[in-house]
């Protein structure tokens, strides 16, 4: 089965063809500066990338040019249209209607819709890509994956926060988490690994890469995670301050004649280590600082690490006890330092890092020695193949 796999942002589409039978990448790409001026990037595997700077005004037209471009005579994957069996979506929010992924009908779509409200920036977009898709293949089943479903278990006390208990029931303010389709990946695979059965397992991802978020996995079910009511919270990000205290909001707005909008905006986009370092967002330049003696770096670094062993810490707790520690994303899977200096605050829980073996990137592999209490791994995420994973299961 051929399966197109859609991700769209408010100015961008990923997407990737993939064969669900070999799971073999058919072709990949993305389209930018949508409704700015229009960039399409496409690689059919094994041929050559393939950049082109066109107008894309809008999502759809988006869409019909990776239809055009997978269709290629020369350079495309497939002959027509007719092979590609099935169209998987990610969806950020699927608010607490959505447990599961589904397939979109009318109905789904206004349920879709409806849950806007708590990602306006996200979901009006991923509804555009579904329209579009529909339009263009009239007959494809399209299938919504949503980022927040995998964290649907979550216990109540996990996910409350501690506010009037009237604004859950009327605006449902919650804790939702984000990352879900990462997490659930990442976490079958650890609980493959460890061999154990699903319902003993006890395990905890590091999904750390721009954005971070940590979730406690227990019996293959995810029971608390750091992301909030919207991904600014827990673990600072590269540009996310992660949590604050929420009265600082309202002072620096106060401060600077700012409204909460403006401040929760510099939260979203100035903050984090890109506004601790004053230097960057990308960990790669952290970590050159951190080596250069750069001080700010240095407190960008440190502050990942340790708000990273102390949310880890409090999972452990959560689930009275932990068998795997995976990390993942682009630091998770690459940074050896990130890595070590996290593990280092977690001796106490019996972990003994294999120094050589956390040499790795982008790799799965044991990063912790045969004799360690909790095994550690660094496990690559592959949120598309996922994806792809989750449609065949649907259509
Ligand atoms: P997102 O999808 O949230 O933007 P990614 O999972 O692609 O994030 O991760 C991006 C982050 O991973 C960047 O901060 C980048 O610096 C970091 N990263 C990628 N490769 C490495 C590496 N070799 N060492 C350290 N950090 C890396």
């Amino acid at each position: 089965m051929n399966v197109l796999v859609i991700n769209c942002g408010s100015s961008t589409l990923k997407y990737q063809l993939i064969n669900t039978d070999t799971e073999a990448v058919l072709a990949k790409g993305n389209c930018e500066r949508i409704k700015v001026d229009g960039v399409h990037v496409h690689t059919t595997t094994g041929k050559e990338k393939i950049k082109v700077e066109t107008p894309i005004p809008d999502h759809s037209t988006a869409v019909k040019l990776v239809l055009a471009a997978l269709t290629d005579k020369d350079n495309g994957a497939i002959k027509s249209l007719d092979e590609i069996d099935a169209i998987g979506h990610r969806v950020v929010h699927g608010g607490e209607r959505f447990a599961t992924s589904v397939v979109v009908d009318d109905e789904i779509f206004a349920a879709i819709e409806e849950c806007s409200d708590l990602a306006p920036l996200h979901n009006p977009a991923n509804l555009i890509g579904i329209k579009a898709c529909m339009d263009a293949m009239p007959g494809v089943k399209n299938v919504a994956v949503f980022d927040t479903a995998f964290h649907q278990t979550m216990p109540e006390e996990a996910y409350m926060y501690g506010i009037p208990y009237s604004y859950y029931e009327n605006y449902k303010i919650r804790r939702y988490g984000f990352h879900g389709t990462s997490h659930s990946f990442v976490s079958k695979r650890a609980i493959e690994i460890l061999g154990k059965p699903v319902e003993d397992s006890k395990v905890i991802v590091c999904h750390i890469g721009g954005g971070a978020s940590i979730c406690a996995v227990k019996g293959g079910k995810s029971v608390d995670t750091s992301m909030g009511f919207t991904p600014l919270d827990g673990l600072i990000m590269g540009t996310r301050s992660g949590s604050i205290d929420p009265a600082i909001v309202d002072y620096i707005a106060d401060k600077e004649g700012k409204t909460a909008k403006e401040v929760v905006s510099l939260l979203n986009k100035q903050s984090g280590v890109l506004g601790i370092s004053g230097r960057s967002s990308d960990f790669r330049d952290i970590d050159a600082g951190v080596v250069e003696g750069d001080k700010r770096c240095k407190v960008a670094f440190d502050m990942t690490c340790y708000q990273a062993a102390k949310l880890i810490g409090g999972y452990v707790a959560a689930m009275n006890g932990v068998d795997m520690i995976a990390f993942t994303a682009g630091i998770g899977e690459n940074d050896t330092m990130v890595r070590e200096k996290i593990l280092s605050y977690l001796t106490y829980l019996g972990i003994e890092l294999d120094t050589e073996a956390n040499k790795c990137h982008g790799e799965e592999r044991m990063i912790s020695t045969a004799d360690s209490r909790v095994k550690v791994y660094a496990i690559p995420t592959n949120e598309e193949l996922a994806i792809a994973r989750e449609t065949v299961a649907l259509v």
